[in-house]
């Protein structure tokens, strides 16, 4: 069985970037029915006894409950975990493969903000680490993600952010690209740069 995770903060913490109305929405309703119905979906099978990992791996494209819940769940389980209210920085590891990659930390946010605003409708933005080990940006629709093996661009999830309208719409309404820019004050960099050494390890 998979289970709605606890957040290591309460919902107003990340107030003013994130309403604290729009937090617990979001994890007490849309998280948890993407729960409700991977458990649904995944009842009885081998998968229901994977690890989150293990699942997005072995995810059938043409099973739609199990990628878009399962994605769900994923994807909402890994965002949280980014987020953290104050100031915080990449490591220098990081840091020294983003300034390879994009020239600049200010040039990375750039073309994530640019693929979080082009992404059509709902999905999400995620900064990767590929299999050659670059850093890439990438955009996924609705809730798929870069470990699923039908996914065009192939990756680890080191960063990544939800810009489906729950994730924005009853402070910024329209504004998605207002969120975008408001998400780096709430990143926690040492979670992001925890993924990056994980992935690297
Ligand atoms: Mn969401």
């Amino acid at each position: 069985m998979f289970e709605l995770p606890k957040l290591q903060y309460h919902y107003n913490e990340l107030e003013p970037f994130i309403d604290e109305k729009t937090m617990k929405i979001h994890h007490t309703k849309h998280h948890q029915a993407y729960v409700n119905n991977l458990n649904n979906s995944t009842k009885d099978t081998e998968m229901s006894k994977m690890t989150l990992p293990e699942l997005m791996k072995k995810i059938n494209e043409n099973d739609f409950a199990v990628r878009n819940n399962g994605g769900g769940h994923y994807n909402h389980s890994f965002f949280w975990k980014i987020l953290k209210k104050g100031d915080s920085a990449p490591s220098k590891e990081l840091l020294d493969a983003i300034n390879a990659q994009f020239g600049s930390i200010e040039a990375m946010k750039k073309e994530f903000e640019q693929a979080a605003a082009t992404r059509f409708g709902s999905g999400w933005a995620w900064l990767i680490v590929k299999k050659s080990g670059d850093l890439a940006i990438c955009s996924t629709p609705n809730q798929d993600n870069p470990l699923m093996p039908f996914s065009p661009i192939q990756g680890e999830p080191i960063l990544g952010l939800d810009v489906w309208e729950h994730a924005y719409y009853l402070k910024y309404q329209n504004r998605r690209p207002e969120y975008v820019e408001a998400f780096w004050n709430i990143v926690d960099w040492q979670a992001v740069s925890q993924h990056y050494q994980n992935v690297l390890a």
